[in-house]
Formats: structure tokens, C-alpha cells, sequence
């Protein structure tokens, strides 16, 4: 496996395989987990070329968020996406990414105006700025991401279909601890106690669905009884919880066929975020 940071060294490596080679690309901020490497192992069986991006990003944080205590860990990140079959990876610079004046950007409208996009702000502007110059960079034929970001996975389809980039976008299911806690390069930041409290999450989507499969429907009721499960948990916090329709991601006051529920808690000082696909 090649580590390069430089764009043009990285063109460079790509330009003879376009065409020949099937390129497949794993955005990532690195800190490596399962659930990245479920990523980069189903790119390596689909594709030919797997490239890899870590960087953490600044332009998708707020200024009051966790962009300097963001786990890094770029020598155990480079063993492990070796030992996960990828062929380059790529750890850009910021400098070089945004150079001195940077001036374009990407907003995707609507689907960024709730949930995330209402509670970190310019989020989903920094996220779609970089992923649409990440993939300008490496022109991938196929792009992997995890539907643990659910509204992310929204935003970057929308974006690729309206700015026509030619790749296809491969969405893979959530890797969870056993525990059912949602696998996150944040998690490394909650306290035992913390960690401990942290399956309130997913206790809640299951208790949702679960509910579902027992014939309630309707929004209300439902997030109703997971607020007061979440709320059952003292170190946690609720940002936001959300039964939506899964393409618009607007609120749904009833489920008619398909719907995602979407929330985000506070353990402590962590933020975390999961959700469910639900279908009846
Ligand atoms: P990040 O490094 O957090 O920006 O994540 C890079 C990619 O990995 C994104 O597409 C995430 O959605 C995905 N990802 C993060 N955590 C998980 C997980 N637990 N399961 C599946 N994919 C994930």
C-alpha cells in the first residue's frame, strides 16, 4: 500500500488505471474502526483499486466543536487499511485542500435543513465541499460511506446526481459493538460510565421497531416512548429524535411503507448519533 499526501502525486498513480482498473474510494477522518473497515473490504472485493482518503476535514466543523480533540491516529490507521487490501492512501493536507484564498463551496439545499444541518450549522456545506473535491481528485467508479451517517449518505446522493459526477454511490449497513453501540471514531472519547450509558441508543431504535412490528404507526406514541427511554438514561441528552420519510427526510406523522428514525444524544460531553431504516 502507497501513502501519498500530494494531489498531484495521487492523479498521478490514478491516471493510467482510469478505464482499465475499476477505481473504488472510502472517504474517511481516519481513527479507524469496524465500520470503516467494512468499507474499505467490500471496495477492495468489488473494485480493482482501492483508494482510501483520511482527513479530518476543518471546514465541517463548527468552531464550538471537536475539530482539535478529533481522535488521529495515522500509524495505526496506515496498518490497518493495509491489512484491509487497500491499494493508496491518501492523507491530503489542509493546506493543500483549501489554499490561500479558498473560495468555492457546495450546498446542497433542503435535505441539509434539518436534524444535523439544524444543529451544526455549515456541517453539510463542509462535508459536500470536500467529498465533491475528494472525488474530483480521485474520480472513483464506485464510493463507499456508511448509513450510520444517514443524513449524510442523502446529502452526498443528492449531490453527486446534481453536479453528474460518474460514480456510484454504495451505501453499506452500520457496524455495531456487541452491544449494539453504533461503531464511531468518537466513542474512544466517552468515560467508562459514559460508555456504559452509550447502548441507550440503539435500545431506543429497537424499542421503536419493535413497536412498529406491534402495529404503531404513528409518529407520536413512538417517539414519545423512546424520548422517556433515552430520557430513563441520566448521562444522556437528546439532541434531536426524528421519525422521517427516508428520501425527503422531512418528519412523518405516520409510517405509510418506509421510514428512517433518526436521533442524536448527548452522553456527557459526546455527541452521538444512530438510526433505523424501517420497513412494514
Ligand atoms: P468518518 O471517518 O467518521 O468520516 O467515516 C467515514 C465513513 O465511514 C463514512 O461514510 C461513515 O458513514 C462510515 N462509517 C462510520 N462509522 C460507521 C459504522 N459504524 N458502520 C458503517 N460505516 C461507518
Amino acid at each position: 500500500m502507497k501513502t501519498l499526501s500530494n494531489i498531484k502525486a495521487v492523479q498521478k498513480i490514478l491516471a493510467p488505471l482510469r478505464g482499465k482498473k475499476r477505481i473504488g474510494f472510502v472517504p474517511t477522518m481516519g481513527a479507524f474502526h469496524e465500520g470503516h473497515l467494512a468499507l474499505m473490504r467490500r471496495a477492495e472485493r468489488e473494485c480493482d483499486f482501492v483508494v482510501v482518503s483520511l482527513f479530518v476535514n476543518p471546514l465541517q466543523f463548527g468552531p464550538k466543536e471537536d475539530f482539535a480533540a478529533y481522535p488521529r491516529s495515522v500509524p495505526s490507521d496506515r496498518k490497518m487499511a493495509q491489512e484491509a487490501g487497500v491499494d493508496l492512501l491518501w492523507t491530503p493536507t489542509a493546506e493543500e485542500i483549501y489554499p490561500s484564498p479558498y473560495r468555492t463551496f457546495v450546498d446542497v439545499e433542503e435535505i441539509t435543513r434539518r436534524w444535523e444541518g439544524a444543529v451544526r450549522p455549515g456541517h453539510f456545506r463542509g462535508v459536500a465541499t470536500v467529498v465533491a473535491k475528494l472525488l474530483q481528485v480521485v474520480q472513483p467508479d464506485r464510493a463507499y460511506f456508511g448509513q450510520k451517517d444517514y443524513q449524510q449518505t442523502r446529502v452526498l446522493r443528492q449531490m453527486v446526481k446534481d453536479l453528474h459526477f460518474p460514480v456510484s454511490i454504495r451505501i453499506l449497513p452500520t457496524v455495531r459493538e456487541k452491544d449494539g453501540v453504533a461503531m464511531s471514531s468518537r466513542n474512544q472519547r466517552l468515560s467508562p460510565a459514559e460508555r456504559a450509558a452509550a447502548p441507550i441508543l440503539f435500545r431506543a431504535l429497537t424499542q421503536a421497531e419493535t413497536r412498529v412490528r406491534q402495529g404503531i404507526h404513528e409518529s407520536r406514541p413512538l417517539l414519545k416512548e423512546v424520548a422517556a427511554l433515552i430520557q430513563s438514561e441520566p448521562l444522556a441528552r437528546i439532541d434531536y429524535i426524528a421519525l422521517c420519510d427516508p428520501a425527503s427526510l422531512e418528519p412523518i406523522e405516520k409510517i405509510q411503507k418506509e421510514a428512517v428514525f433518526l436521533l442524536a444524544v448527548k452522553i456527557g460531553s459526546v455527541r452521538l448519533i444512530d438510526n433505523l431504516l424501517i420497513r412494514i
